[in-house]
């Protein structure tokens, strides 16, 4: 037998119908925030996530799948969305139209980090991206968007982190103070962090080593150095948090795994997930835009990770697994013929309506109803077809009535009205 990949996996019926769920909601909720949805293509030019996410990140460093196609051009699979929405956002000079563009995508991103729980080399993201607004009240309305998910879907164990990661003024002042705290403790950091320690110091805060993780123990924060301008666009970010009761922490090691981050930053993390904790994550990115070619417009995006939603919820799951509303039983080749137009035109009435084909025994086709979680059971037989009826069944009650043959599909959607769109 041809196994899965590791860290691939399917999503099977009995689980689908909770992603689809979380997706329908996420979905309302962005498009009654004026978002429209974007989809983009999963290979993209490696150049776009390298010069994007940055080329000392892990994700890019260790984690891309990426290959030479015929001509020789290097393609990678995505690993995040916001770099190809921005890359469409130039490309197709949406800034033209309108430099606020509010869009919203999900799909699958890939990976090649060690697999775990909660950790595959395929997951799946809802991602939101505002280009064009400079305003604090954006960083919080994508806050307010994501917390508003988590308040649909009911969870009440999370925490939102958030931390401020300055701009380009006063960034390398910080970057220079870590880099000497980082030089004093250098034994100390892995081969990796010493490297990068040099280079791209704020990357030794999502080093996953442990010696690595206790030498930043009194490392200086950012938050500290701020100018006046990211002080002043945090406070007011912390503001609306407040206004909209929003409860956040401060989390001043919070640096996010991508370079393109500007000023705010977040996180929505969950302690019931382990290890693999976070479920969101975004921030403001004020200078990709233009990094990547195009007009120097900012941005603020977030992603949410539907694997770690849809575990939180797994418990939930059988709950929206649809049921027919209806299960015919039908016994012999004339009953069987009936039943199968009555079917067909059930369905075509909004009915969730089942039926063994096969003409198995009563006894078995009650008990493919029975596990169908039909509510009500058609029964139809020889004798019921000499009698011009057919026998209603309400499989909650026990209840037993009949209908004439001809009067059949009205009595059902009669019967059934209300359930129908459920
Ligand atoms: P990131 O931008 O890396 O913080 O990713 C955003 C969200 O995607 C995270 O908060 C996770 O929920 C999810 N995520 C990231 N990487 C993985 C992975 N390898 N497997 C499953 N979910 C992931």
């Amino acid at each position: 037998m041809i196994q899965l990949v590791r860290g691939f996996k399917d999503i099977l019926p009995g689980e689908i119908e909770l992603w689809q769920y979380i997706e329908d909601v996420m979905r309302g909720i962005c498009e009654d925030f004026g978002f429209s949805q974007i989809r983009t293509p999963i290979l993209e030019r490696t150049e776009l996530f390298s010069r994007g996410i940055g080329a000392t990140t892990d994700i890019v460093e260790k984690e891309m799948y990426t290959f030479a196609d015929l001509k020789n051009a290097s393609l990678s699979m995505r690993p995040e969305a916001t770099a190809s929405v921005v890359r469409a956002y130039i490309e197709h000079k949406m800034y033209a139209r309108n430099p606020v563009q509010k869009l919203y995508s999900m799909g699958p991103m890939f990976r090649r980090e060690r697999p775990q729980k909660g950790r595959y080399r395929q997951f799946y993201q809802i991602n939101a991206e505002v280009f064009g607004l400079h305003s604090p009240k954006i960083d919080a309305e994508l806050i307010l968007i994501l917390m508003t998910l988590m308040d649909k879907l009911s969870f009440s164990d999370i925490i939102l982190n958030v931390n401020s990661l300055g701009c380009e003024k006063c960034r390398p002042a910080f970057k220079e103070k870590l880099q000497t705290y980082l030089n004093e403790r250098i034994e100390t950091l892995c081969p990796d962090c010493r490297r990068r320690s040099a280079i791209n110091p704020l990357r030794v805060f999502d080093c996953k080593v442990s010696s690595c993780q206790e030498s930043l123990e009194g490392a200086p924060t950012i938050v500290d150095l701020l100018c006046e301008e990211c002080q002043n666009h945090f406070s007011a970010v912390l503001d609306f948090l407040d206004r909209f009761q929003i409860p956040y922490q401060l989390n001043p090691r919070l640096v996010r795994g991508l370079d393109y981050y500007t000023r705010t930053a977040f996180e929505v993390l969950a302690s019931r997930l382990g290890a693999q904790n976070a479920v969101a994550g975004g921030g403001r990115y004020d200078g990709l835009v233009k990094a990547l070619g195009g007009p120097a417009q900012p941005g603020v995006g977030f992603a949410i990770g539907l694997d770690r939603l849809a575990s939180l919820l797994s418990d939930r799951a059988p709950g929206f697994v649809k049921r027919p509303n209806v299960f015919i039983a039908a016994l012999g080749s004339r009953a069987q013929d009936r039943a199968f137009v009555w079917l067909q035109t059930l369905r075509f009435e909004g009915i969730r309506t089942e039926m063994d084909v096969e003409d198995r025994s009563l006894k078995s086709q009650m008990r493919q109803a029975d596990k169908s979680g039909a509510s009500y059971v058609l029964i139809v037989g020889e004798r019921e077809l000499e009698e011009g009826v057919a026998v209603w069944r309400d499989m909650s009650t026990k209840e037993q009535k009949t209908v004439p043959l001809e009067e059949v599909v009205t009595f059902v959607k009669k019967n059934v009205a209300g359930s129908a769109s459920d």
